[in-house]
């Protein structure tokens, strides 16, 4: 018997050169494989006889080998061969193409069965290229329910089944922990027949009951585990804030405050004074002023006697940041310190000694600050801006800098209610539902691609007008497969043939992290009328002169990251537009995409992805900061994560201090779990 953390080296067949494929796919450990779910099934448990296949509806046979296979070399990379076969019903030609050492297998006068679909043309009907094994083998092609691995270069479908099936042969897959009475009341399948059923499921409902069960397992996992870090955390104390005055700082803003911003703030005060450390998420749409709601916070960190630092996820917004909290709090002598890695040797110096002798009150930076050598005097307050990359992961390391400090997490990611309290269990959340009053509303329209001309003239007017202009393409590279926009190309195009007097930029997650700073930063100031770039913009800095947003091949994209897109734009007091082109017709697309040109309410909008779409894209982000779920590619449903949820807080509040086995396996889950996504628990 193996254990479930040995590499999959352990396995026979599988060398350094197949793990190396497979780490591709963060498969390591023989946990990683049984753990590598299906992200579909086919079924193939229907057999027929030659004579009942039906054209375009793909079934099982028996049939006998006719003839020797005959392979034609037609061309450079092109095999064709042909064998026919026949069962008492009849006969029937197959066509495989570059399947030579498939083929060979074939031999002349035996038995297999085939799975594959008929299809005919002048030449007369035949099969092309179909699955094909011995009946005297287990049935792994053919016969079965086939589940469909998400795949990479070098491991076909075929060898990832016959892997994971070796690592369950050889691993018992991971042990119970949920209850046995939370099992019946939701009916709920035990692990290990779940863990079996989804990569060998009898029949599609035996594989929907294992998918269930599996997304159960990780939701309740998760929540159990955000449910006592917040319990851990209640139990904190730190001696509340006494002077929690924001009149002087009201006074000092050029603006009067929303509703929204204000309740957000009490929400603050309130906990601030509990003498408990806060751990609140603010929640608002791009351009809702969290900001504003940060500073105050700082603010009052600050009266306090305490310093306070705020995070940015990039260098450019820690910079903004710094520049314009500066400028709001010199007049109440309050001073700003920005850190950042970029700085110079001697400028980082100073702030560090700054940042340790308590000179420097407000410190802005990357989450550099978090994890390098700086030293804080009294760090009494840590803010997060954009929760999207910062998560569950570094809320964890936050203890671990001063002591115990209070939190503050700011999203510009709207997600609906049902959602944060399943994603943010550990958190109490402010929503700031209004923008300040007088903002320009971003004028979307959905096009096609016959107004191809018309957008080209619009960029043109916008850059004629000395304004910027992004255009984002779904995909990286040309694809013959997909055919979607590539941003490479698309903006080489654009230079070339449309644009040859403008100044385009390129922007892409491939290129490398100074690179595309660089980039950003150009396009900031003014260096190129137009920049061409994938999604990697959707978290990003401040263009307030980019005025127009051409979204390509629009229905690639969900409803909440177009929001996320078209809030890079209408960040200045000029008009703004997005446009939104499309080749696809399908009716409810374009009923999609038409809403969304209708409304600019971020919760609405992300209310309405959820209900399309599902929750499972919410955390399959890679930087949603959430941990690396494993069943987040299973399409899951609400239902199933509120249950999830609803249980494990139960569970948690009566037994999560137990110290019987089952009570530590689940701690022992928990923290792998938080641990995958690259995070600690603490
Ligand atoms: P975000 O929520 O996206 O972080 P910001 O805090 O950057 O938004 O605010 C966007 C802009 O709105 C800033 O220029 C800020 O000064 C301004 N602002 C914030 N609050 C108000 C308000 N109550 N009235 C008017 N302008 C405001
Ligand atoms: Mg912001």
């Amino acid at each position: 018997m193996a254990k479930l953390s040995d590499p999959i080296t352990v396995l026979k067949g599988v060398g350094p050169a197949r793990a190396a494929q497979f780490a591709q796919l963060g498969i390591f450990t023989l946990e990683d494989l049984i753990c590598h779910f299906p992200r579909a099934y086919e079924d193939r448990t229907k057999l027929l006889t030659v004579s009942q296949l039906q054209v375009d509806e793909p079934a099982c046979f028996a049939a006998t080998v006719m003839n020797t296979p005959r392979t034609n070399h037609i061309r450079k990379g092109l095999d064709i061969t042909k064998v026919q076969v026949a069962d008492h019903t009849g006969k029937v030609n197959l066509t495989f193409f570059n399947q030579k050492f498939t083929t060979d297998q074939l031999r002349y006068g035996e038995r297999y069965i085939f799975y594959g679909s008929l299809s005919g043309d002048f030449m007369g009907y035949g099969i092309t290229s179909p699955s094909f094994e011995s009946p005297d083998s287990p049935p792994r092609v053919t016969r079965r329910i086939v589940p469909l691995y998400p795949l990479t270069a070098g491991i076909s479908n075929a060898v990832m089944s016959k892997t994971v099936d070796m690592a369950l042969a050889l691993c018992p897959p991971p042990e119970e922990i949920l209850p046995e009475d939370i099992r019946r009341e939701f009916g709920i399948l035990p692990a290990q027949e779940a863990y079996r059923a989804i990569h060998h499921p009898e029949t599609l409902a035996q594989a929907e009951l294992a998918k269930k069960r599996l997304i159960f397992e990780e939701f309740f996992i998760f929540s159990a585990g955000l449910s006592l870090m917040r319990a851990q955390r209640t139990l904190k104390k730190c001696p509340p804030y006494e002077n929690t005055d924001l009149a002087p700082f009201f006074a000092a803003l050029p603006f009067t405050l929303t509703g929204a911003q204000q309740r957000a703030m009490a929400d603050i005060q309130r906990d601030l004074s509990r003498g408990t450390p806060m751990n609140r998420l603010v929640q608002g749409d791009v351009g809702s002023g969290k900001t504003m709601v940060a500073a105050a916070a700082a603010y009052l960190s600050i009266q306090n006697g305490h310093q306070a630092a705020l995070m940015a996820p990039t260098e450019i917004l820690a910079e903004q940041h710094a520049a314009s909290l500066g400028k709001l709090f010199a007049p109440m002598g309050i001073s700003v310190q920005l850190l950042t890695g970029s700085m110079k040797a001697g400028e980082k110096k100073q702030a560090r000694q700054a940042i340790a002798d308590g000179s420097a009150q407000l410190i802005v930076g990357t989450h550099a600050l978090l994890t390098d050598t700086t030293v804080f005097a009294d760090l009494g307050l840590v803010i997060a801006d954009e929760q999207h990359r910062f998560g569950v992961a570094q809320r964890g390391k936050l203890s671990a800098k001063g002591s115990d400090p209070h939190l503050l997490v700011m999203s510009a990611t709207p997600i609906p209610r049902t959602l944060a309290l399943l994603m943010y269990g550990d958190l109490e959340v402010s929503v700031i539902n209004e923008l300040p009053p007088g903002r320009q509303q971003t004028q979307t329209f959905l096009v096609g691609e016959n107004m191809r001309a018309r957008i080209n003239a619009f960029i043109r007017k916008q850059a004629a007008e000395g304004h910027q202009c992004f255009v984002v393409c779904p995909a990286v590279e040309e694809n013959q497969e997909t055919g979607l926009k590539a941003a490479t190309v698309w903006a080489e195009t654009l230079q070339r043939t449309v644009f040859p007097d403008l100044k385009i930029a390129l922007l892409h997650g491939q290129m490398k992290g100074a690179e595309k700073e660089a980039v950003m930063n150009g396009f900031a100031r003014g260096e190129a009328d137009v920049l061409v770039a994938t999604t990697v913009i959707e978290v990003g800095v401040d263009v307030p002169n980019a005025t127009l947003m051409v979204i390509e091949d629009a229905d690639r994209f969900g409803l909440s990251q177009l929001h996320q897109l078209r809030g890079r734009v209408g960040r200045g007091s000029a008009q703004s537009y997005c446009i939104l082109t499309t080749r696809n017709r399908n009716a409810d697309t374009v009923a999609r995409l038409k809403a969304f040109c209708q409304t600019t309410d971020g919760f609405k909008i992300a209310e309405e992805d959820l209900r399309l779409r599902g929750p499972g894209d919410f955390f399959g982000s890679r930087q949603s900061g959430l941990p690396a779920f494993r069943v987040a590619s299973l399409s899951c449903d609400m239902q199933t994560l509120t249950l999830a949820q609803q249980a494990s807080a139960a569970w948690i509040d009566l037994h999560g201090a137990d110290d019987t086995p089952q009570a530590q396996a689940l701690r022992e889950r928990i923290g792998k779990l938080f641990r995958r996504g690259g995070a600690v628990m603490n």
